[in-house]
């Protein structure tokens, strides 16, 4: 279970916290480890604060976009040292991962989003995942170093993976691709086809957006959409915007 979870790392600018982030994992048994325009990387304080983790910095995948950093992932987890604007799903670790252990078993991936040291992760970064995990901290010094944050939700990960391997005893069967879950890819595509199409029938102004998608991909977001429920969505969608133009023409 535990190689199907990637934790990504948005635009850390400590490359100790990299190197530290490393060692978080691998004590916990994970190995997928995602940089997103790392700031220095790689880089001898990273190796250094990874103390034996080195490998999991030569094989860490270095990209230019979170979304390039979410593909193939069936559920986003982004975590939060506060409350933002839009209050989104939001779960303590321990129930995260739990959702996450769900999610692996059923065949999907999982990528667990972490910010920058300064400011976090952007509401538009947060606003691509399905849930946010908050850290139940002292709200008075909320804010964890960013490889201890790491290292709560791995070992949180490491305790379902183990608890799974107990339990199981039921024979893994092949998941029908058609209740499968989408993944944030395709989810992305779709919020693109959604906000072409509602800026076609003038439901949505572009230049007063107010928050009219970031409230649809939560509405979304909390439904667990499968991908034969997606083909009927992106149906409507393409159906919607040819009697949209039509009627313009
Ligand atoms: N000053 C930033 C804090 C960033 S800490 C802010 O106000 O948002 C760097 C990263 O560590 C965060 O983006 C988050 O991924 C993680 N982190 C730190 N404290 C956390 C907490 N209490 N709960 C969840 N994640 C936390």
């Amino acid at each position: 279970m535990l190689h199907k979870f990637r934790i990504v790392l948005v635009n850390t600018s400590h490359p100790g916290n990299i190197g530290g982030a490393a060692r978080a994992m691998k004590t916990m048994g994970l190995s997928r480890l995602v940089l997103v325009q790392p700031e220095i990387f790689p880089s001898e304080i990273a190796d250094a604060r990874a103390s034996g983790a080195t490998d999991l910095l030569q094989s860490a995948q270095v990209v230019n976009s979170l979304d390039e950093a979410l593909v193939g992932c069936q559920l986003v987890l982004g975590t939060s040292a506060r409350e933002r604007h839009i209050p989104w799903p939001l779960l303590e670790p321990r129930a995260a991962a739990e959702r996450c252990g769900a999610c692996t078993q059923q065949g999907g991936e999982v990528a667990l989003v972490f910010g920058r040291e300064h400011a976090g992760l952007t509401n538009e970064e947060l606003q691509r995942c399905h849930i946010h995990i908050h850290i139940p901290s002292d709200p008075n010094f909320a804010s964890l170093n960013l490889a201890a944050a790491v290292q709560v939700l791995a070992y949180e990960l490491r305790l379902v993976a183990l608890s799974a391997e107990k339990d199981s005893v039921a024979p893994v069967h092949t998941p029908d691709p058609d209740t499968q879950p989408v993944t944030a890819d395709e989810l992305e595509q779709f919020y693109q086809h959604l906000e072409q199409t509602l800026i076609d029938i003038r439901f949505l102004d572009p230049e007063r957006p107010r928050h009219l998608m970031a409230r649809l991909r939560r509405l979304y977001g909390r439904a667990d959409i499968e991908r034969l429920e997606m083909n009927i969505l992106r149906g409507i969608l393409t159906e919607t915007r040819k009697i949209a133009r039509q009627s313009i023409t």
